[in-house]
């Protein structure tokens, strides 16, 4: 049912680069023959799922939605999709995405733009607008995408899905293709917040293959959901409204925070300090790892090699001038720039401790707060071809996003309701490390 429905829209929408319709028929076969034998259990048994294409499948394309990488089959799989596979799940496809995971539109991928599936003049949002536009498409139950700062919240929002963005550690960044290797998370894209939970569930593990994974206590995250918010401390910084914000977005947020205090929750505005230097060090810190990571991209080992080539200078050169679009040569410039001899401290140094304060900002707040209320992204889902000739503005409109992910932190976006375009709005829940399972309780309350 779900390929039948992959095939009436994706000719619209265009949520996958692969789509895996024979292996998906075998993986099914073999859980049903498990079952059928009584060797199996599994609680994802059957459910088709979709994976962001950043993210290692043995075997199978995985393209990071660059040229560069048009003909890469992983010879591993990623830890997060073995977890899935052990729960019985079945991969269908891979999922569209910003060039490398850098972008909040989803055009910056070298197969195409992904369209809106509430409005196909506008885009899913990014970097994992292929994940969400298949949840909010129906061409998929739920699907895995990453955030490295905002990537699976911004197009879960724009999307009308609820995407979470797990605590740095919480999901093993094995088998996810590099961007910002400190600020990188998958998560979970779900069409329901139960959903969500039960997702964050099975691919959250302890994982010595990737050296800052952490072994936490309970991985029960679907525990959280009690329909009960009585005590919750909430509160929304004032830097978070107003001044950049769509006016109908702040109205949302607001009646959302209503729903929160009219079921015994305590809701209060307050200063977030430091705010207005998140966006210049996430993109200083992210395009400075970003043009590390990317340096193996070189035609040598894998990937897509030039055609012609005079000798192994002018083929590493002619490779990556092919090979990489705008947006991620722009950031590979502006990263190695910023690690130059000369301007480290300037930019890179003052970067990381900029991030320092903004950690200390939060850990502040949650010593009074048990859940951060604010806006998702300043606005709905932008029109197709609007955002990519002002990489500045689509830079300030991961704002209320990076933040979370230079703390570390866990946040989810929920949806909320509709603009007057009918587009979907999202509200972005923000927790203290290790609480993802506050911020499900919270989410609950508007299922
Ligand atoms: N839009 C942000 C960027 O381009 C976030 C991307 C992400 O989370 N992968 O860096």
């Amino acid at each position: 049912a779900v390929l039948d429905r992959v095939k009436e829209v994706e000719p619209e929408v265009n949520s996958y680069v692969t789509l895996d319709e024979e292996g998906a028929f075998q993986q099914a076969e073999e859980v049903q023959r498990l079952i059928e034998a009584g060797e199996f259990t599994g609680p994802l048994a059957g459910v088709p799922v979709a994976v962001k294409d950043n993210i290692c499948i043995e075997g199978q394309l995985t393209t990071c939605g660059s040229r560069i990488l048009s003909n890469f089959k992983p010879v591993y799989t990623a830890e997060a999709v073995l977890n899935l596979k052990k729960a019985g799940a079945v991969v269908i496809g891979k999922t569209n995405m910003d060039e490398f995971a850098m972008g909040s539109t989803t055009e910056t991928s070298y197969y195409g733009s992904t369209k809106n599936p509430h409005n196909l003049n506008h885009v899913p949002g990014g970097s994992s607008g292929g994940s969400c536009a298949a949840v909010a498409a129906r061409e998929c139950y739920y699907a895995l995408g990453s955030d490295t700062g905002g990537s699976i919240r911004q197009p879960s929002s724009f999307c009308g899905v609820v995407g979470l963005k797990p605590t740095y550690g919480t999901v093993s960044r094995y088998g996810l293709v590099a961007y910002g290797s400190s600020l990188d998370q998958i998560g979970p894209v779900a069409k329901d917040v139960p959903d969500c939970a039960a997702i964050l569930e099975i691919i959250s593990s302890h994982d010595t293959k990737d050296s800052t994974s952490v072994k936490r206590k309970n991985y029960h995250f679907t525990e959280a959901l009690t329909e009960d918010v009585k005590g919750l401390k909430i509160g929304i910084p004032r830097d978070y409204m107003g001044k950049g914000l769509d006016k109908e977005v702040e109205e949302a947020v607001r009646k959302a925070a209503k729903v929160l205090e009219e079921n015994g929750a305590i809701v209060e505005e307050f200063d977030l300090s430091l705010v207005q230097y998140a966006i210049p060090a996430y993109y200083v810190i992210a395009s400075a790892e970003a043009s590390s990571n990317l340096e193996r991209f070189d035609g040598v080992k894998y990937g897509y090699r030039t055609a012609d080539y005079r000798d192994l200078h002018n083929m590493y050169k002619k490779t990556r001038s092919e090979g990489f679009g705008a947006e991620v040569k722009r950031r590979i410039m502006l990263g190695s720039f910023v690690l130059s001899s000369g301007y480290y401290d300037a930019y890179y140094l003052k970067a990381l401790r900029t991030k320092a304060l903004i950690k200390q900002a939060f850990d502040r707040a949650f010593e009074k707060y048990d859940v951060i209320l604010g806006p998702t992204a300043p606005s709905t889902a932008p029109e197709l071809g609007k955002s990519l000739t002002d990489p500045m503005k689509m830079y300030l409109g991961d704002i209320y996003t990076v933040a979370v992910n230079l703390a570390g932190l866990p946040a989810m976006s929920v949806p909320v309701g509709k603009d007057s375009r009918g587009l979907p709005i999202g509200i972005q829940l923000i927790g203290n490390s290790f609480q993802e399972k506050t911020l499900l309780r919270a989410a609950y309350m508007y299922e």
